[in-house]
């Protein structure tokens, strides 16, 4: 198996190690055509990006990067969280205008935008941290990321079902009826696999990533090449994998 590109790296813009250059000569080292930078949205406590210039700043620095590089192309891209029950994230439109793409990933420790979005919140941070998986909780989870696969221009959402439980049956189907994709996250891969069969056997599109926070791990898919092999993944509906 070959990748062809890689869409979820982070960088020194959230809490990445590496700078936007590094993670474009380790993807050039890996042989990939498309490297796609993806800092977490502004909406994560402590490390997501800072507003609305500091995505100007990275597109300058993408655009002079492209030049001195252009055996590769380098794409800005965002890893936007839920920040409501309604499927808000917390990437503005001004934003989003300066993006080549947009990801999702829901993530805990995010700052909430209504009383609601708050409870829901600390209910999945207590449910995490008891381990436990209410049905109620699970269906909010879910109505609130189909909410925002169905309001947003998403490429791909990002580790399904990872920190917060969700019902992947019907992420999938939103996702197959708006044409987005959904992650094979090679950081996480061995905890992906239960998500990975459902939406398989549903019909689901894939997209393979790294979540790369530092240079060496840009387009590392030793983990997630596993899990498809196990599975048994066609290539057909691995959009960024060639043999
Ligand atoms: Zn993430
Ligand atoms: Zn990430």
């Amino acid at each position: 198996m070959q990748a062809t590109a890689d869409f979820h790296t982070h960088t020194v813009y959230s809490h990445g190690k590496g700078t936007v250059e590094e993670n474009v000569q380790a993807a050039i080292k890996r042989g990939l055509k498309t490297i796609g930078i993806s800092d977490h949205g502004p909406g994560h406590f402590f490390i997501g990006i800072g507003g609305i210039n500091k995505v100007r700043q990275l597109r300058k620095e993408i655009k002079s990067l492209q030049q001195k590089y252009p055996q590769i192309e380098i794409l800005l891209g965002m890893e936007a969280n839920i920040v409501d029950v309604d499927g808000t994230i917390d990437v503005t439109a001004e934003m989003l205008a300066e993006l080549d793409y947009l990801l999702v990933g829901y993530h805990k420790l995010v700052r909430p935008r209504s009383m609601a979005a708050f409870c829901l919140g600390a209910q999945n941070f207590t449910a995490g941290w008891l381990d436990l998986k209410p049905e109620r909780l699970r269906q909010q989870n879910t109505a609130a990321i189909c909410a925002a696969v169905e309001r947003y221009p998403v490429k791909a959402v990002t580790h399904p079902g990872l920190q917060i439980d969700i019902d992947t049956k019907a992420l999938a189907a939103a996702c197959i009826k708006t044409g987005t994709l959904m992650e094979i996250n090679s950081a996480y891969a061995e905890k992906l696999e239960d998500y990975v069969k459902i939406a398989l056997r549903l019909g689901a599109n894939f997209i393979v990533n790294s979540d790369a926070h530092t240079p060496e791990r840009v387009g590392d898919f030793s983990a997630a090449y596993r899990l498809i092999e196990k599975v048994k993944i066609p290539l057909e509906r691995l959009v960024n994998i060639t043999r």
